[in-house]
């Protein structure tokens, strides 16, 4: 469905993540048709171009980054038209009337804050400064949305400043995939698995993101991060607050941020015993960690796996176990509702006891699998085996389902529409950070190092054994 024509500023228009994700998004849009004749998207950054020079450096990270989809003649030269550059500085004068010159009245207006978060305060005074700020005004903020809770606070308290909470989208692009929302249609959109959603019929929860790279040429930014920041603060704690909320009245932004937020305010601390971080070594010509970063000493987390409780009457003894890292086995992320096995077993002891397993893949093969006990067939008696019922997006719904949106496609197009449910609101950023504070903290004081792991393997033993003594196991990483 088109939308009305808008204006859209990316602020970092020249970097990384303007280049790899959020111009191929857009681009992608132009061409399902989804921009009105007069849309434009304005480029504003540092470095000196013009139009010219940025229409042309818009075209490489297309055909570089959108593995050469709708990169047919006409269609690029068609999305240069709607493109222009501004130069700018965030922190100075330089560029800024030109921008404001640039701008159109009595249309949607969104900027994307495609910067570090150190400049988000100056950009949203600046916008204010220079009369481009009205209440149809979006922002759009990336993380890292702080390193901690006072820093997170500061920012919102920056932000507010000049916006509403209703004017600011802070973007965990976990939540612009097809399968993350499925998970909400899956839940509330069928009879058969909300009743058994609670610790009386679920053993456990397992959500991994496991990645095999590396932290490459992004080592110093990753360094004063770790997995904890990087990862679970945000994306992990997304997809456990969605896989355990209460049922939220509507599908509407403050119904479900409502929800999610109940969900991280009633998480347990996580004692030191239930956590272990890794840091992965050398393997054969690719560098380990270490020779990433340059403290060599560094004593910053690839890796993370962690159990943790959810103190609400619905969740009451079902653990959470979450896990993810860097230099694993697979790039793979899933998350697995383990249910409990049947009470009884009527076929005795040598058929076996099976646990329904429902599996959300979020990558790669974006679907969804139930394991279901069956006969196993043949002559040979009542012996009882697992198989998937499997819905693999691609096959369950034909070839229009490979075009399932990237993430960002989506989320920038409900940031037009102005649609703020699969945004993080301002209070639920924070209380993910009073939940992983301490947990930081206490390594801190007490020194903890993090334990070396293989390249290529599944983690620390030791994470093996955080399942392990509680009689489970993590599923493989494959
Ligand atoms: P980058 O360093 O590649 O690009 C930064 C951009 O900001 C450049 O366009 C630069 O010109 C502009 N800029 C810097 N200082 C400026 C100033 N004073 N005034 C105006 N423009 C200025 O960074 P990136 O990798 O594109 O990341 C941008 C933001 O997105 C960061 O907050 C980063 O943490 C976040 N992020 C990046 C990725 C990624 O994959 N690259 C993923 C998630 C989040």
């Amino acid at each position: 469905i088109p939308v009305d024509p808008f204006d859209l500023v990316i602020f970092g228009g020249t970097g990384d993540l303007a280049r790899r994700k959020i111009l191929p998004a857009l681009f992608r849009r132009f061409c399902a048709g989804q921009m009105q004749e007069g849309t434009r998207i304005i480029g504003a950054a540092r470095a000196e171009m013009d139009d010219v020079d940025y229409r042309a450096f818009v075209a490489e990270a297309l055909i570089e980054f959108n593995d050469g989809h709708g990169c047919e003649e006409g269609t690029i030269a068609a999305f240069q038209r709607i493109l222009s550059y501004v130069t700018l500085d965030a922190l100075g004068e330089n560029g800024w009337a030109d921008l404001a010159a640039k701008m159109h009245d009595g249309r949607v207006r969104a900027f994307y804050f495609s910067v570090g978060p150190s400049l988000f305060g100056a950009l949203a005074e600046k916008l204010h400064e220079h009369g481009m700020a009205d209440s149809d005004t979006r922002i759009v903020v990336e993380k890292p949305f702080g390193r901690d809770l006072s820093t997170a606070k500061a920012l919102n308290r920056a932000l507010a400043d000049h916006f509403d909470e209703g004017q600011i989208y802070r973007i965990d692009h976990y939540l612009g995939k097809e399968t993350v929302q499925n998970l909400m249609a899956i839940r509330f959109g069928n009879m058969l698995f909300e009743p058994l959603w609670n610790s009386q019929y679920v053993d456990h929860i397992q959500i991994t993101v496991a990645e095999t790279v590396g932290v490459g040429g992004r080592g110093e930014y990753y360094d004063r991060s770790g997995a904890m920041r990087d990862m679970v603060q945000n994306h992990l704690m997304q997809l456990l607050c969605l896989i355990a909320m209460e049922p939220p009245a509507k599908f509407e932004p403050d119904s479900v941020r409502d929800e999610k937020l109940k969900v991280i305010r009633a998480l347990d601390e996580v004692l030191p015993d239930q956590i272990v971080r890794g840091q992965y070594l050398a393997e054969g010509d690719k560098p380990g960690y270490l020779d990433h970063v340059e403290t060599t000493d560094s004593t910053t987390e690839s890796f993370i796996a962690l159990k943790v409780h959810i103190s609400n009457w619905r969740w009451a003894g079902t653990p959470f176990y979450l896990r993810t890292g860097k230099r694993l086995k697979a790039r793979s992320s899933e998350i697995a509702v383990v249910f409990k096995a049947t009470p009884h077993s009527i076929f005795g002891p040598e058929a076996g006891r099976h646990r329904n397993i429902l599996t959300i893949r979020l990558q790669p093969n974006e679907g969804i699998d139930l394991d279901v006990t069956i006969k196993e067939p043949g002559p040979g008696g009542m012996r009882l085996i697992d198989v998937p019922l499997d819905m693999t997006f691609t096959e369950a719904l034909g070839p229009d389902a490979e075009d399932v949106a990237d993430a960002y496609e989506r989320l920038i197009m409900d940031v037009v529409r102005g649609n703020q449910t699969l945004f993080m609101r301002g209070d639920e950023v924070e209380a993910a950070w009073a939940w992983t504070d301490p947990i930081i903290a206490g390594w801190e004081t007490r020194g903890d190092d993090p334990i070396a792991y293989e390249s290529g393997s599944s983690g620390p033993e030791e994470a093996l054994a955080l399942m392990h003594r509680d009689g489970r196991k993590w599923r493989e990483v494959r």
